[in-house]
């Protein structure tokens, strides 16, 4: 059994990710930010013996470590990390407020890169103390990116700025600490049916659709799919890659 340790998994593709890694038989210790009920939700479906929730701003790196250790003392290890949560709120070019321009530039790095960096860090110390597998492989780590970390966005820079650090952090890990039997991931999903996306759906749901070749908005499980391979082992000599879930809507 694989202990794996999600952020965000109270809602959207972080739930959906700790169900299908719980179905695949790991341990699964998740976080939430506000939404207590939502995670509890999760919690009780899946039962206590293998799923714990506890609040955590990523942002604040004072909890990290906490957070870790908290999941070593249930669980006894760590062997996979998720760095799924994420935020992403309208920061236009042309808006009229230097100040919120900063500030949302500021916040949105702070959880999207900064939380999941620090986080990684604290991982591996907790990955480099377990056993190799058969593989060599001590822990891995999944970054949740987005396609506009290669593609980059209209009104959402900083969102887009911070995904393809994101991205990069896998790069670095990758190479880095392959000789610790740590591989990384990231998977960068286009637009999928969940709290985040639902306003740009509502609003401009067509030209969305229109830009994906099915037709068709993904789902939070389909990105759960590819999230739980790559935490499984068998995708461990791809170490590095990132996997587009975008339904063809950006193809590199
Ligand atoms: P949702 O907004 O539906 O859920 C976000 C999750 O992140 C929630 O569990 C939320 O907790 C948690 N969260 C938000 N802020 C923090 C924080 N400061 N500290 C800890 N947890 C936090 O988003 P999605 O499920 O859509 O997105 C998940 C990931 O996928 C994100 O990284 C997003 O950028 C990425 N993504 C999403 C796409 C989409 O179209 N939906 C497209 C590309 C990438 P709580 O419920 O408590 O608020």
């Amino acid at each position: 059994m694989k202990v794996a340790l999600v952020t965000g998994g109270s809602r959207g593709i972080g739930a959906a990710i700790v169900e299908a890694l719980h179905a695949a038989g790991d341990a699964v210790y998740f976080t939430y930010a506000r939404e207590a009920d939502a995670a509890r939700r999760v919690q009780r479906r899946l039962g206590a013996e293998r799923a714990v929730c506890a609040p955590c701003d990523v942002a604040d790196g004072k909890m990290l470590p906490a957070l870790v250790d908290a999941c070593l003392t249930r669980f006894g290890r760590l062997d996979v990390l998720i760095n799924n949560a994420g935020i992403y709120a309208e920061n236009a070019f042309d808006a009229d407020s230097y100040e919120a321009w900063r500030t949302n530039w500021q916040r949105t790095f702070a959880v999207n890169l900064f939380g999941a960096a620090d986080l990684a860090f604290l991982a591996m110390r907790a990955m480099r103390e377990n056993p190799p597998d058969r593989r060599g492989t001590r822990g891995r780590i999944v970054n949740v990116t987005s396609r506009s970390a290669h593609r980059g966005e209209l009104s959402f820079a900083d969102y887009a700025a911070s995904k393809a650090a994101l991205r990069n952090l896998v790069k670095s890990i990758a190479r880095s600490c392959a000789r610790d039997g740590i591989v990384a991931f990231d998977v960068a999903p286009g637009y999928i049916a969940t709290d985040m996306a639902a306003e740009a759906i509502a609003a401009e749901g067509d030209h969305i659709r229109g830009e994906i070749p099915g037709g068709r908005i993904g789902t939070p499980e389909e990105v759960a799919g590819i999230v739980t391979f790559l935490a499984s082992g068998d995708a461990d000599y791809a170490t590095g890659t990132t996997i587009d879930v975008n339904g063809a809507s950006y193809v590199r």
